[in-house]
């Protein structure tokens, strides 16, 4: 690509505080270079372009998870997609699937917030505490790695076809933070914790069609985490123990 291209991004608007406008896609035309990122592209459009342009973002290093979005027809952060990977120079942006739109590319994530509280993501103790840290073993922490890296961006809630025909599922994020606790060396949670989950909008719902793996910017398989805690919740099931 020569330094300086023009490309033509299409944009989703609309606004929710105005339903009686339908949604459309805005046309702008910006000049990119190499090196330049969706996100730098949108935040460049708002700066310059059109300051009522609407989307998430904080980061800009794919940590935050924030900027979540389709782009033409995948879903991806904003800030780890390259503009001029594409060669058509024409790029689409949409909100993430699955959630009410409140302004263009912002979503109401209040569906995928109070699923992941549900599933009570933080060390359950019972012992007495510690004087000292719960020191973990390398092996220890190798098995909670990927679900730690999850950063919560709701790719994979967004992608997943469960949630689009069932919203009280859960979603493949809570169950990527469930396994991570169980997991945990540290953690002391029991398996009734798991009993709640036990229907067709907990663990049984999953069609195991792995777009959420296919989603997943930082390499979670919550697709693997559902399978291990049907496992768990099997074993509690059957011989009554964790
Ligand atoms: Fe995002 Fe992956 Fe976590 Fe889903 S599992 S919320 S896609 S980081």
């Amino acid at each position: 690509m020569k330094e300086g291209e023009i490309y033509t991004f299409k944009i989703f608007r609309y606004d929710s505080f105005e339903p009686e406008k339908p949604p459309s896609f805005q046309t702008f035309k910006v000049r990119v270079v190499p090196g330049l990122t969706v996100l730098m592209v949108l935040l460049r459009i708002r700066d310059e372009i059109d300051g009522t342009l609407s989307f998430r973002s904080s980061c800009r290093s794919a940590v935050c998870g924030s900027c979540a979005m389709v782009i033409n027809g995948k879903i991806d952060l904003a800030c780890r997609t390259q503009v001029y990977k594409f060669e058509d120079r024409t790029i689409v942006l949409e909100p993430l699937p699955n959630m009410e739109i409140i302004k263009d590319l912002v979503v109401d994530m209040t569906p995928f917030w109070s699923a992941y509280e549900k599933v009570k993501p933080y060390l359950m103790r019972f012992s007495p505490s510690p004087e000292k840290e719960i020191p973990q073993s390398e092996e220890e922490r190798k098995r909670i790695d990927q679900f730690v890296n999850c950063i919560l961006c709701a790719c994979c809630y967004g992608a997943c076809p469960v949630v689009s025909r069932d919203p009280d599922y859960l979603g493949p994020h809570a169950f990527a933070k469930l396994e991570r606790f169980f997991s945990d060396s540290r953690d002391e949670r029991p398996p009734e914790e798991l009993i709640h989950l036990d229907n067709v909008h907990g663990l049984w719902g999953c069609d195991t069609v792995l777009k959420c793996i296919e989603a997943c910017p930082k390499d979670v398989r919550p697709t693997d985490s559902i399978v291990s805690l049907r496992k768990r919740l099997l074993k509690y099931r059957i011989l009554g123990k964790r």
